[in-house]
Formats: structure tokens, C-alpha cells, sequence
């Protein structure tokens, strides 16, 4: 179930899901542990955070991990999210400010404690909007609302926030809903988690670079964009034809990274194009009527053809 509200809190739009599973919605935690249980024991070294990679020649690099450890990759491939640190070796675009930040925050015992917030999330998801503010919020397992406060506002009005103070961070950001709905208001008040702020930072929409021996990206590392609901679905689609790639070259990785990077350039271009126009059509000019317009079958686009960001996904970006 989706619904769009106003800022008031009426029901401008309401979509069932259909039930075929085409578009199936997974928390992060439950996605996370299916990929680990289905590799080799050992195959992760946790507690091993990347510092630098220094070419070596011949395709190979040193790795210096912070626990002062090093060693010598192969292949090394970047799947290290927004602040990559192997993207360097690649190309020199950082990931620039989009104007948009999500706080993130948790309601507990929902039935229970926050009828209200329940009522007016639902059984799914909820988007509450005005152009360049409002709540994405979601109804998950175990009585739980998971809500995205989004404002368009200067990183730096984010970086004044005190989020170490949890109480004070929320009545701040509480005050740029003045006027709306209290149950909705409630999302961020009530709040039972300190509220976490996610600027989100995007490369430009077209990222490549020129073959480099011995490495290579994917997922955020390489096209980290505006949260356009597909993100995730990328970096997994990315790792799994980089994978393949490998298979049918396992003696030439320099060809198998060219066939993998021929199509995740043009796919990633693609997707980033994508997600702003899907960035735009919810927090947009025309918030919160195109949406609605979209889930009540009304708009340009069918709501099938189309991912919508939600609460599940929370980012390594910002
Ligand atoms: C608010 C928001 C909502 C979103 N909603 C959706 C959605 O609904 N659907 C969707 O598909 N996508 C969504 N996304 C996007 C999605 O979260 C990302 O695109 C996705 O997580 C990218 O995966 P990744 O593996 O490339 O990077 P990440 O998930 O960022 O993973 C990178 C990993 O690398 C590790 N790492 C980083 N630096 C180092 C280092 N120096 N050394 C060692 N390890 C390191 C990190 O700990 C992390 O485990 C959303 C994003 C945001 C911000």
C-alpha cells in the first residue's frame, strides 16, 4: 500500500499493492544477510576500513587498511559507497551537495503508543508533501515506523543542528513543519531514536573514466545519486555482472572490467537521469499533486513502470 498525503494530512491518493510481487520491497538487514550467508566463511575480513590504495604497477595495489595492516590486491574493486576511497585511482569527481537532506527516525510499539502515526502512515508507505519539504515515512515488521524527514534546505542550516542533541535537533527541525498535521509532526516529536541527518550527495549523472589496470567500481562508489528508489538494485545488479565478467575472463580481468564497465556506464547515466526526475516528481514544483496524480493512475507515468524511494533502503550516503 502507498498513500500521498497533504500537509493537513487528508488521503490525496491510495494504491493497493497488486499482489504479484514484481516489485518486492526487503529490509536492508534481511538483503545483507542472505548475501553474507551465501558466501564461504571468512570471505569478509570485518573491522578492515580501506585507508589508501597506491598503484604498484602491473594492475596491483597496496591496500593499507587503519589497523595498520596492508596487502596486495589483484583486482581491486570499489563497492566502498559515496566516500569511496578507492574512486580516486579513477577519476577526480567528489560527490557534490544535492540541496536535500533526509533525517532519518523511529516510531516503536505503533498500535500501541502512536495510534495517530499509525493511522496516518498505513500498512505501507506514506509520503506526505509539499515542493521541497515533507515525510517519507514506512510501516515495517515488528510495530515499527521508519520515517525520512526531507528538506531542501543548505547543508550548512544541516551542519548548525546540534544532532548530538536529540531533543533539541528534533524541535528544530520540527519547526520547519509548523502548520501540518500533528499526527504527522508527531513523526519527528515523538521520535524514540536519535534522529540521524543523511545529506545527500551525488556525482554527475554521467561518471566514467578511462580503463585503469587492476580496478575498478561499483554501486554508490561509481554513480551515487539522489535516492531514486533503485540504488540498492543497482549496486547488486553491478556486483553481479562484474561477477559474471569475471567468470568468462578469469585470466584477462582488464577485458572482463571493460564489459562490465561498458554497460554499468550507460546504465548508470541512465539511472541518475532517472532519479532526479523521480526526485522531482515527489518533493517538485507540482508536490504533492504529481505523485498522487501518478498512484491514482492519472499522471504520465504508470505507477508499474516506476521505483519510488522508500524507507527501507537506509544509505551509506551522507
Ligand atoms: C535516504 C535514502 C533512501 C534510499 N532509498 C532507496 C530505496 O528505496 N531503494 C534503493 O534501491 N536504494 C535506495 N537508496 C540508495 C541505496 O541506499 C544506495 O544506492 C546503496 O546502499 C548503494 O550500495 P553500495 O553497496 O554501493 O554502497 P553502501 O550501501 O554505501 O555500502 C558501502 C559499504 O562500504 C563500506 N565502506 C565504506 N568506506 C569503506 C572503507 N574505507 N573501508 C572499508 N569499507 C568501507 C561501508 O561500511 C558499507 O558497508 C536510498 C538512499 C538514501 C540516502
Amino acid at each position: 500500500m502507498q498513500r500521498v498525503l497533504d500537509r493537513h494530512g487528508a488521503v490525496l491518493a491510495e494504491l493497493a499493492d497488486d499482489g504479484s510481487l514484481a516489485r518486492p520491497e526487503a529490509l536492508r538487514g534481511d538483503i545483507r544477510r542472505i548475501l553474507l550467508d551465501s558466501l564461504p566463511a571468512g570471505t569478509v575480513r570485518w573491522g578492515r576500513k580501506l585507508l589508501e590504495a597506491t598503484p604498484l604497477g602491473d594492475g596491483r595495489h597496496e591496500l593499507t587498511f587503519a589497523d595498520g595492516s596492508t596487502a596486495v590486491s589483484g583486482l581491486l574493486v570499489g563497492a566502498d559507497g559515496t566516500w569511496s576511497k578507492v574512486r580516486p585511482l579513477l577519476s577526480d569527481r567528489k560527490p557534490a551537495y544535492a540541496g536535500v537532506s533526509y533525517i532519518d527516525t523511529y516510531l516503536h510499539d505503533v498500535d500501541e503508543r502512536h495510534p495517530e502515526a499509525a493511522e496516518a502512515v498505513g500498512n505501507g508507505a506514506m509520503y506526505a508533501l509539499v515542493p521541497g519539504q515533507g515525510f517519507l515515512a514506512h510501516r515495517e515488521a515488528g510495530d515499527v515506523i521508519h520515517t525520512y524527514v526531507i528538506l531542501n534546505r543548505p547543508v550548512e542550516w544541516f551542519t548548525a543542528i546540534d544532532f548530538a542533541d536529540a531533543g533539541a535537533a528534533r524541535q528544530r527541525i520540527a519547526a520547519e513543519f509548523e502548520g501540518w498535521a500533528p499526527a504527522l509532526i508527531s513523526l519527528i516529536t515523538d521520535g524514540e531514536t536519535r534522529p540521524i541527518l543523511r545529506a545527500i550527495h551525488r556525482l554527475p549523472d554521467r561518471h566514467r573514466w578511462d580503463r585503469t589496470p587492476g580496478v575498478t567500481l561499483l554501486g554508490d562508489a561509481a554513480h551515487v545519486t539522489v535516492p531514486g528508489g533503485e540504488g540498492a538494485n543497482l549496486a547488486m545488479l553491478d556486483g553481479a555482472e562484474l561477477g559474471q565478467a569475471i567468470a568468462a575472463h578469469p585470466d584477462d580481468p582488464e577485458t572482463a572490467c571493460t564489459t562490465y564497465e561498458e554497460v554499468m556506464f550507460r546504465r548508470g547515466e541512465a539511472e541518475a537521469i532517472a532519479a532526479r526526475d523521480t526526485v522531482e516528481l515527489i518533493f517538485g514544483a507540482g508536490a504533492p499533486h504529481d505523485l498522487a496524480e501518478l498512484l491514482n493512475g492519472t499522471g504520465r507515468t504508470s505507477p508499474g513502470t516506476r521505483a519510488l524511494p522508500h524507507t527501507r533502503q537506509p544509505s551509506g550516503n551522507g
